[in-house]
């Protein structure tokens, strides 16, 4: 049986919107040493705003923005819903791709009217392909301002890249602060983004281990060799982070906006977009394991 007050525990977080699936759960997070984060939809909002683009001066940039919100309405990642969002809001009229699949952590690829799309991560969407004269600038900025990078190529060549502000969290320094704060040794970043916008968010949010270019197997080693170190939280929105929360010893999924499928693989979801209640059902949870012992 489950003692009385693990039961009571679950029910307060519970009611600040953190549901703990089993009482195994709220004992590992008693004593958890190390959190990964994932960046984008989780330390940061995902309610991310076009704040620039640029583009081949073959097409417009209304073009672009419509190619690439046709593609996205297709995907729950934080950054698409934003693409898509940019698009309704200067009132462009989308098209039903045809023939799409979407690669988690990277992007999308499909046909749109007569056109072959892609849309996502630079790698993903260009490869090795040497970087045109237009795009230069965008892409150095996005270092710089931590903006996440959204590339769109037709026919096989890029043609325009979407930058997308998405910031941090406004409650995420309190959140890391108070997690520590109850005796949480180490607070990574892991991330499929680059390593300069990765780095710029997490300078901003005082973590100073970043992991940058994951893919969701590389989250998964990364949450395997951690486990061996010690008892390891993993918190994660996408599709993308699903194999490394089911992975860690305990997984937190951001179920507010998040994707369906990380919330089915990990152990704890938090039912209200605040990074702030994580904080306190670890120490929820810190404190139940000295009555419960
Ligand atoms: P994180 O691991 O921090 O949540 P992701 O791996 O989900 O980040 O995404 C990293 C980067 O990959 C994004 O900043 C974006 O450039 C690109 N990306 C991934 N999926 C998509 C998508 N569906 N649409 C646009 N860009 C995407
Ligand atoms: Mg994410």
């Amino acid at each position: 049986a489950v003692p009385v007050a693990i039961v009571s525990a679950m029910s307060r977080c519970a009611q600040r919107g953190v549901l703990v699936k089993h009482g195994a759960a709220l004992e590992k997070m008693a004593q958890v040493e190390t959190i990964f984060f994932d960046k984008t939809g989780t330390l940061t909002g995902g309610r991310a705003r076009l704040a620039a683009s640029a583009n081949d001066p073959a097409l417009r940039p209304e073009q672009v923005l419509g190619l690439a919100a046709s593609l996205e309405q297709l995907s729950g990642h934080a950054i698409a819903q934003a693409v898509v969002e940019a698009a309704r809001e200067r009132g462009l009229r989308l098209d039903t791709p045809a023939g799409a699949s979407e690669a988690p952590g990277a992007g999308l690829s499909g046909r749109v009217g007569d056109r072959e799309v892609r849309v996502g991560s630079y790698a993903f969407v260009a490869g090795n392909a040497s970087r045109p004269a237009w795009a230069a600038g965008i892409l150095e900025r996005a270092g710089y301002d931590g903006s996440a990078v959204v590339c769109v190529a037709v026919d096989g060549s890029l043609c325009g890249v979407l930058l997308m502000a998405d910031a941090a969290r406004l409650d995420a320094p309190r959140a890391l602060r108070l997690l520590k704060a109850c005796g949480v040794k180490r607070i990574a970043m892991l991330t499929g983004d680059r390593r300069d916008v990765a780095e710029t968010i997490a300078r901003s949010l005082g973590i100073d281990s970043v992991m940058p270019d994951q893919t969701p197997a590389s989250k998964l080693e990364a949450i395997a060799m951690a486990r061996a170190g010690g008892v390891t939280m993993m918190v994660g929105d996408g599709i993308n982070d699903a194999p490394a929360l089911a992975a860690a010893d305990i997984g937190v999924a951001m179920g507010a906006r998040g994707a369906a499928a990380a919330a089915e693989s990990a152990q704890v979801v938090l039912l209200v977009d605040r990074l702030d209640r994580l904080a306190f059902a670890v120490r929820i949870a810190r404190g139940t394991r000295r009555i419960a012992l």
